[in-house]
């Protein structure tokens, strides 16, 4: 059985990862084991009531067969997975809903604006709820019914709206991938400033290179670590499982009170796919490409905007935002007629935030000059256009393909450009995150 919660925390602390080791610590004691690590799940982030991370989280529950993996450890006993299981019994599984649901009542904040939601299903969920999540505005009637014909059973507290996140938790195919192991602290610490050694943490980066997001380079910034009131410690991201596992122990902090290991859909770019200008509409996240339309302008803050036009002649506005810090200089330093990819989520007010920069050819800008006569290199004087060239001292004609090009100097270099490290959202793809080297 699949077990997807949502909506948990608000701006105010909780966390809804926080509360999956919850119902996991609850389904390690009701004798039922992890099948896989618990998923964290981020949604599309660009669907104006979510101002955090906008994550869902999942697992599946059963009995395991086979050898288990290590996936947390909570009251200092290890949090065990398998790689496959058979399903509960119907009367297990009942039991467990309930007291999943009192745990979830429990341990969500009593905000408004919190809709805390847990779905239970018996079987898989189909993938086209989560890509719809992720790119999209998905609503409840299309969610709904494909809850029902998959037997679910859904509780919320007050608005339904979390059953979406829970449900796309769930139905995450989770083929594209990445790992988080998120460590959090003992609730006598909550709320106050956390200790994490940074060199540590750096050190670790550097003897496993599958490790990513560990530290901003550029803004020194360290990004295991939040800045809010939430239980987590520090997370720790990695491209394969071991990595972070292995990091856990070399990082120095304050005590951690369990750690639990996620896979997720971080860094995958799972919410960009190709579009056409009039396709990416309002919220919605994508790739779009085209050439760009004169003149860039700085904004106040440093911010800078350019407009790109698509192949069917559709107009763009692009915004690249100072805090990615990369992007506003590779947008200065464009010109009409570049041709680019770019990515990124449309806002509200119809303008693409940018997430990168993908150069694909550079316009190549410069004037004509008049040339040298051949007789008493003077500078000739033009007699018109497309009527050639004229020594104004020694009357000698020249053609007029005799004009020299003298090309205006380029300072950005066709090649992809990410955001630094601490401005990039969870989903985007991994990148170099060493400056605004260029990849090509
Ligand atoms: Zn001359």
């Amino acid at each position: 059985m699949r077990v997807g919660i949502d909506d948990t925390d608000s701006p105010r602390g909780g966390c809804t990862t926080w509360a999956l080791t919850e119902l996991a610590r609850l389904a390690r004691d009701d004798g039922l084991d992890l099948i896989g690590a618990p998923h964290l799940v981020r949604l599309n982030p660009n669907i104006p009531w979510k101002t955090r991370g906008n994550a869902a989280l999942s697992m599946r529950l059963g009995h395991g067969l086979g050898t288990p993996t290590a996936v947390g450890e909570l009251d200092g006993r290890p949090v065990v997975a398998y790689h496959r299981g058979r399903e509960p019994d119907p009367d297990e599984a009942a039991r467990y809903v309930e007291e999943a649901r009192r745990t979830v009542t429990r341990l969500a904040p009593r905000d408004r604006g919190t809709d805390p939601a847990l779905v239970v299903t018996p079987g898989p969920l189909p993938s086209s709820l989560y890509w719809t999540a992720v790119r999209d505005r998905t609503t409840l009637g299309k969610v709904e019914p494909v809850l029902r014909r998959a037997g679910a059973t859904t509780w919320v507290r007050s608005g339904r709206r979390g059953l979406i996140g829970a449900s796309a938790a769930i139905a995450w195919p989770a083929r594209r991938a990445t790992w988080e192991l998120i460590a959090y602290r003992r609730p006598a610490a909550w709320g106050t400033s956390r200790r994490v050694d940074a060199a540590t943490v750096l050190a670790a980066q550097r003897a496993w290179p599958e490790l990513f997001l560990c530290h901003d380079p550029r803004t020194r910034r360290l990004l295991v670590a939040p800045h809010t009131a939430c239980p987590i410690l520090f997370g720790l991201r990695g491209t394969t499982p071991e990595a972070p596992r292995a990091a856990l122990g070399r990082i120095r902090s304050e005590p951690v009170d369990r750690w639990m290991l996620f896979r997720t859909n971080q860094a995958t770019g799972d919410h960009l796919v190709p579009r056409s200008v009039p396709a990416l509409r309002g919220y919605r996240a994508g790739w779009v490409r085209g050439s760009v339309d004169a003149p860039v302008s700085v904004l106040p803050g440093g911010h800078v905007r350019f407009d790109l036009r698509d192949r069917a002649g559709q107009r763009l506005v692009c915004l690249a935002f100072e805090p990615t810090k990369t992007l506003p200089d590779v947008a200065r330093a464009l010109v009409a007629g570049d041709r680019l990819r770019v990515w990124g989520s449309r806002g509200p007010g119809g303008a693409l935030r940018l997430e990168g920069i993908e150069v694909l050819a550079l316009a190549s800008p410069g004037r004509w000059r008049a040339p040298r006569c051949d007789r008493c290199a003077g500078r000739c004087r033009s007699l018109g256009s497309g009527r050639g060239w004229k020594c104004p001292r020694c009357r000698l004609r020249l053609p007029p393909e005799r004009a020299g090009w003298s090309p205006v100097p380029r300072t950005v270099a066709p090649g992809t450009y990410h955001p630094t490290p601490s401005a990039r959202r969870h989903l985007a793809p991994r990148a170099p995150e060493t400056g605004p080297t260029p990849v090509f």
